[in-house]
């Protein structure tokens, strides 16, 4: 299987990611054990110093006893895993705990290409590949907008073709005059009205003025959220969406309600506002449904936010 060079930059970057948390993490380790067992550091000079002569010694051309500092440091290795052990902490505490124990996170095993760097390959290349064909269509220019009738609707003097006409316009000049900051929408629908193709839309135009955006439906964000905070995911969703200009969180509401869930929520949107984010929220759920859903403390920060109503009919039900 072939890859582009991004997808092997991706890679790479993520392996290194694995690699670097394992070693941190095993950092705090030992600082959290030096703190309580500080005899620990005699142990470890010990090694170091064992490891140190051996490496004077063949720099130097002089002879030295390889055997008494192997059986030194060997010594030393004993205490310091009786050390933890005594104490109740696995004989392997202190070392890096790599998510692949083939490769220790180095993606080469026995001079090829590991599995795990081979299933992050695969993994970001399926990524690129679903989220570029979708977001490729989903422009401004392929919305189209004869799935919206064109009768007025009596009640709001208006058709829902001439609504969603100027909904458009507005989109498209927030897109093209995007600054960090700009105001945010909240759009709201039922399903296949198309609110995530202008989401897309909006992402496209902001992107290709040079800003960053990060996309997501409410699902994917909360699942990875939890999967990093019980440590079983090494991204971090939290800074990469704290470093995006643009927030969208595509179907809100759709995402299996938990009580992590539902604070997860709260905190993004709360972040988001506290620093002064600009966001598009996207869900099948009206104002007074979310209310009911998340409560008042999530729907009173959306209060800034501009409502658009896809009103219509099912897109894909005229389609059919
Ligand atoms: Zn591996």
């Amino acid at each position: 299987m072939k890859f582009s060079e991004d997808v092997y930059i991706k890679a790479e970057a993520e392996l290194k990611k694995r690699q670097e948390n394992a070693e941190k993490l095993a950092e705090m380790r030992r600082k959290q054990i030096l703190n309580k067992h500080p005899e620990l550091l005699e142990i470890e000079n010990i090694i170091r110093n064992a490891a140190l002569e051996v490496i004077k010694g063949i720099g130097s051309g002089k002879s030295v006893n390889v055997n008494a500092l192997a059986e030194t440091n060997l010594k030393a290795q004993k205490q310091k895993a009786e050390l933890l052990t005594k104490n109740g902490y696995p004989e392997d505490y202190l070392e890096p705990q790599y998510s692949c124990k083939m490769c220790n996170d180095s993606g080469i095993y026995n001079g090829k290409l590991c599995n795990c760097h081979l299933e992050i390959l695969k993994k970001i290349s399926m990524n690129e590949y679903s989220c570029s064909s979708i977001l490729a269509v989903s422009t401004f220019e392929t919305f189209d907008l004869k799935y919206y009738s064109a009768e007025k609707d009596k009640s709001l003097g208006y058709s829902p073709r001439e609504y969603m006409e100027a909904s458009l316009d507005f989109l498209k000049s927030y897109a093209e005059t995007f600054r960090p900051g700009k105001s945010s929408f909240f759009f709201t629908g039922a399903t296949g009205l198309g609110k995530t193709h202008l989401s897309l839309a909006v992402m496209n135009r902001v992107t290709e003025n040079g800003y960053s955006v990060f996309y997501g439906s409410a699902d994917n964000i909360i699942k990875q959220m939890e999967k990093e905070r019980f440590g079983r995911s090494n991204g971090d969703i939290e800074e990469e969406i704290e470093n995006a200009d643009l927030l969208i969180i595509d179907d809100l509401g759709t995402e299996f309600k938990t009580a992590f869930s539902e604070t997860a929520v709260y905190q993004i949107i709360n972040n988001a506002i506290l620093n002064g984010k600009s966001m598009i929220i996207s869900s099948n759920l009206s104002i007074s449904e979310l209310e009911e859903r998340y409560g008042q403390r999530v729907v009173s920060r959306l209060n800034s936010f501009e409502v658009i109503n896809f009103i219509g009919t099912d897109i894909r039900q005229i389609k059919k």
